[in-house]
């Protein structure tokens, strides 16, 4: 699948550059000049004997920053010894470094620590450089990123962020796909073996290295053999013919995310027997985030016989969820909720069994299967938008086309 990715990534550029199609104007410039090889070979005589070559002074290494990470043994990782780590991991500024940070060091033979490098949350690179008073010297300056487009495409086998983790697909990017096409597709209940999906995304690089995926630019999701395709522009996304994709309401009151991404392809039992039960269960670990699936006002917060602890929102029109067996309820009575707004967590409270959430669209007080509504969606692209629209989609769609092609080659 790497391989692929990037076969994928040079056919694209070879043929973006023969159809004349040119990177839109929020992609920086890259500065492949400054990593061009020298014009004229440059010889040097050696002469270092293998058996008197000095070991290395100073060596340099990368580690990530994970969640659970304690700063000293991470800096101790880094292959810094120990009294110097302390005083390092000491640092204010070693207290800006979040989970997925990766680190630099150039470290000494002997274990000292030379200069220390990260990008930080706010796009500037931290330099903490060792004085040779035992001090260090920190730097803050605004980081030199610049951004490319990247491609990649999966399949997938069981559950969304495993295909993202095959295909290489950052999580920030896998996220943004469950948040695009979460008025069409429930990730958690309309998942199936052999869905494919496709991305092309901004990745931004300092130093000749990916640092941070940056937003999803044009996106394809095919489930259950039907295929839907968005594209960024202006502050939304659009279908290839300038539908929002954004819908009044989600199809799933539980975000797609790696904690509950697994139970994408449990089918509930009682999900079938859907018109006796009136709603829809989802099975979740207990703390899962509870969002409204759309903009309303909260008619009820609190317990309610075998329902729990459930939040009722009443939206637009005729329109009311229902949200039950809560283990914590974050919103009151009477409050205005927009959609994906969290109002609770999955819990197992009233008549439940174990954790999970019970959910319930209601049309003028009945409860119906939100499944078999047809759900009104957000504003098309404006008339006038629609030329400036094509332009900035066209090579969107170009490269969504070739990935597909792409794909399909290689099942053949
Ligand atoms: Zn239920």
């Amino acid at each position: 699948m790497g391989t692929f990715g990037r076969l994928g990534g040079i056919a694209a550029i070879a043929l973006l550059a023969a159809s004349g199609v040119v990177a839109f104007a929020t992609i920086a410039p890259t500065p492949d000049g400054a990593i061009e090889p020298p014009k004229r070979p440059i010889i040097e005589a050696l002469e270092i004997r293998p058996d008197t070559a000095p070991a290395p002074k100073s060596y340099f290494r990368e580690e990530l920053y994970q969640r659970g990470d304690t700063l000293p043994a991470f800096v101790e990782r880094l292959g810094i010894e120990g009294p110097h780590a302390a005083r390092l991991a000491k640092l204010r500024v070693m207290q800006q470094l979040r989970p997925g940070t990766h680190v630099s060091a150039e470290v000494s033979a002997d274990g000292e620590p030379i200069v220390l490098s990260f990008l930080s949350g706010r796009e500037t690179l931290v330099r903490i450089a060792a004085e040779a008073n035992g001090f260090f010297r920190v730097t803050d300056d605004k980081a030199q990123l610049y951004t490319r487009v990247a491609m990649k495409s999966g399949v997938v086998q069981s559950s969304l962020f495993a295909a993202a983790d095959e295909a290489g697909v950052p999580d920030s990017i896998a996220m943004q796909l469950g948040d695009v096409f979460a008025g069409d597709i429930d990730f958690h209940r309309d998942l199936r073996k052999g869905d494919q999906f496709a991305v092309v995304y901004e990745l931004h690089y300092l130093g000749g290295r990916p640092v941070r995926a940056g937003r999803l630019l044009a996106a394809e999701f095919t489930n259950n053999r039907k295929t839907f395709r968005a594209v960024h522009f202006s502050n939304g996304y659009y279908t290839p013919d300038g539908k929002n994709l954004r819908k009044a309401f989600m199809r799933s009151p539980l975000e797609f995310s790696r904690v509950s991404s697994g139970f994408g392809m449990r089918r509930h039992p009682i999900a079938r027997a859907w018109m006796k039960h009136q709603g829809i269960d989802y099975a979740a670990p207990t703390g899962t985030r509870v969002r409204a699936v759309g903009d309303g006002i909260v008619e009820h917060a609190g317990m309610k016989g075998g329902y729990g602890n459930v939040v009722i929102i009443r939206h637009n029109g005729q329109y009311a969820t229902v949200y039950a067996h809560l283990s914590r309820v974050t919103v009151r009575r009477g409050a205005r909720v927009a959609q994906n707004d969290t109002i609770g967590a999955v819990g197992q409270t009233g008549w439940a069994t174990g954790p999970h959430l019970h959910y319930e669209f209601r049309v003028g007080g009945q409860a119906r299967n939100p499944f078999s509504i047809a759900m009104p969606a957000a504003n098309p692209v404006a008339q006038q938008d629609l030329p400036a629209f094509r332009n900035h989609a066209a090579p969107l769609i170009a490269r969504l086309d070739l990935i597909a092609n792409s794909a399909l080659a290689q099942l053949e």
